[in-house]
């Protein structure tokens, strides 16, 4: 198949996909609507703390972002036992056109279904997707009876991939209603004002004719910088947390006395040039 995108790719001249001209091209390659993937790895879908809602070929993503999602549905599950996360689509091992999606194509997009009680409050495991209202229920044809989402769960989701420098995330794509509940929920526990920040900006539903995400969460990454040298496009907006994540990393990178080093060699011409006009 990755074969068949590369010859593809050289017939049409495709500048967003790996070929023998480019071959420094490789993992999420272009932008989420409109790339291809390599190097991909696949989502653990039997975990204690994560399943798939089905078994196809749709589970595939960058291994950072892909281990992000593990790990934080872990997490919820240590803070509530039991909790396990249900993914619907990812992206197909080799990215492209995912039928019924606009995006899923570079391995940096997941529908993350939400967390449901009963009315009762018991945790179930998720059905399907359900269309959860403003009143915060949905109905679940299987069972035949509403289901509640779990709004203390969906929160520590949440907070654990906005907290989780791997993660990355850019967008969390949900309806209004579902935002409003996670950030009065938030508030009410007393979250501090970054976390709260954060979730403010990437909780968001989309305008028409996207559908209003009340039915899943739509987890977005952002590129790092070494996918972006790999040809991962960036695209929308560059959250400041994210951006410091990048920063810091920087300056790790370059210790401070190479940083004065590169300093002096880019002056001296300067100075050098400076004091013969001098003369
Ligand atoms: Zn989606």
């Amino acid at each position: 198949m990755l074969a068949l995108t590369l010859v593809v790719a050289i017939l049409c001249g495709c500048v967003h996909v790996p070929s023998p001209l480019s071959p420094h091209l490789e993992g999420s390659i272009g932008l989420p609507h409109h790339g291809v993937l390599t190097g991909a790895r696949e989502l653990v879908c039997a975990s204690a703390t994560l399943r798939c809602l089905h078994d196809n070929n749709r589970h595939f993503g960058t291994p950072r972002f892909v281990a992000s999602i593990e790990r934080d549905a872990a997490k919820v599950a240590e803070q509530r036992r039991g909790s396990i996360l249900t993914v619907g689509d990812i992206s197909a091992r080799v990215g492209g056109h995912l039928p019924t999606h606009a995006s899923h194509r570079t391995g940096r997009d997941a529908d993350l279904l939400f967390y449901f009680t009963t009315l009762e409050g018991a945790p179930v495991t998720t059905p399907n997707f359900l269309h959860v209202d403003s009143d915060g229920l949905a109905w679940d044809p299987s069972s035949k009876r509403f289901l509640r989402i779990d709004i203390e769960r969906q929160w520590l989701l949440v907070k654990e991939l906005l907290s989780d420098d791997n993660a990355r995330i850019q967008w969390l794509f949900v309806s209004q209603p579902v935002k409003a509940m996670l950030i009065e929920w938030a508030r009410a526990r007393g979250e501090s004002g970054e976390i709260l920040t954060r979730a403010m900006d990437v909780l968001w539903q989309p305008s028409p004719p996207a559908q209003s995400h009340d039915d899943h969460l739509h987890a977005r990454t952002a590129c790092d910088p070494d996918e972006v040298t790999s040809g991962c496009e960036p695209f929308g907006p560059v959250r400041p947390w994210i951006a410091a994540i990048d920063a810091k990393a920087v300056a790790i990178a370059v210790p401070p006395a190479t940083l004065e080093a590169l300093l002096e060699d880019i002056l001296r011409p300067i100075e050098t040039g400076n004091a013969r006009a001098s003369r």
